[in-house]
This record gives C-alpha cells, sequence and structure tokens, in this order.
C-alpha cells in the first residue's frame, strides 16, 4: 500500500519556510541545500517541491516539468559544486534512500549529492 505523505516531515518544513536551510538552488519545482550532518565536504540534499516521497513514486508520478526540473537541478548543483568528473571535478555519489531497507530517515523525497573527498565503495559485498 502506498504510503501517506506526511506534510509535517522537516522537509516539507523547509520548504515551507518554517526551518532554516543553506540554499544552493532553487528553481521552480525544486530546492537544493546544504545537508546539516554533512558526511563529506561537499553534501547537498536536492529534493522536489511536491509531495512525493520515494524516487519510483516520484519518477512514476510527477508531471514531465517536475521531473525535467529536478533532473536537471541536480546537474546544475554538480556543476556548481564543481565535482562533476573532467572540467577539474573529481566525481561525486548520488544517493536516494527509500523505505526500511534503504533507510530513508526523512520521508519527503531527496537526492544526496556526495563529493569532495574519495568515497569508497558503495556498499560491502555480499558474505
Ligand atoms: P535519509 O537517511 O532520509 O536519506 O537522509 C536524511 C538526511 O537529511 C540526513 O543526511 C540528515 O542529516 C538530513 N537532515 C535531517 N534533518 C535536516 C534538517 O533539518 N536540515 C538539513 N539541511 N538536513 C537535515
Amino acid at each position: 500500500m502506498a504510503q501517506d505523505y506526511d506534510p509535517q516531515n522537516i522537509f516539507a518544513r523547509i520548504l515551507r519556510g518554517e526551518i532554516p536551510n543553506d540554499t544552493v538552488l532553487e528553481t521552480e519545482h525544486s530546492l537544493a541545500f546544504r545537508d546539516i550532518q554533512p558526511q563529506a565536504p561537499e553534501h547537498v540534499l536536492v529534493i522536489p517541491k511536491g509531495p512525493y516521497i520515494t524516487y519510483d513514486q516520484f519518477a512514476l508520478e510527477a508531471s514531465d516539468a517536475e521531473i525535467l526540473d529536478f533532473t536537471r537541478a541536480i546537474g546544475q548543483v554538480c556543476r556548481m559544486l564543481g565535482v562533476q568528473p573532467g572540467n577539474g571535478g573529481d566525481g561525486y555519489r548520488m544517493i536516494a534512500n527509500a523505505g526500511r531497507a534503504g533507510v530513508q530517515e526523512v520521508q519527503h523525497l531527496h537526492v544526496h549529492l556526495l563529493g569532495g573527498r574519495a568515497l569508497g565503495r558503495m556498499l560491502q559485498p555480499l558474505q
């Protein structure tokens, strides 16, 4: 069963301006801001402004305009942070945690963009 969106989640409150954030980029449908507990020298969260919880839901239910805006915002933030490989950047990792197994803490879709250091392997191999 689809999860209900909780309008009191922390990112909904950031979008309403109830909680301050360190904005990197704001577009018509998306907001990018620095993670409060950075795990790399560059750690930015990119979120859609619409009430989506997971990436799969967003990919299937968001409008073309929202998907285009969100995707372009992610690309733009990579350029702004200077982490894109080539042109001086050394690479980055993009993570979208979803649900219990994905250990999603905040129930509003967000993509983590991490860079500025060697990030190690993504996961431990099975066994
Ligand atoms: P998740 O585990 O849901 O993928 O990650 C949630 C992220 O949101 C964590 O990295 C956490 O540090 C970040 N976070 C939680 N609360 C706040 C907040 O109030 N402001 C900001 N900027 N980041 C937050």
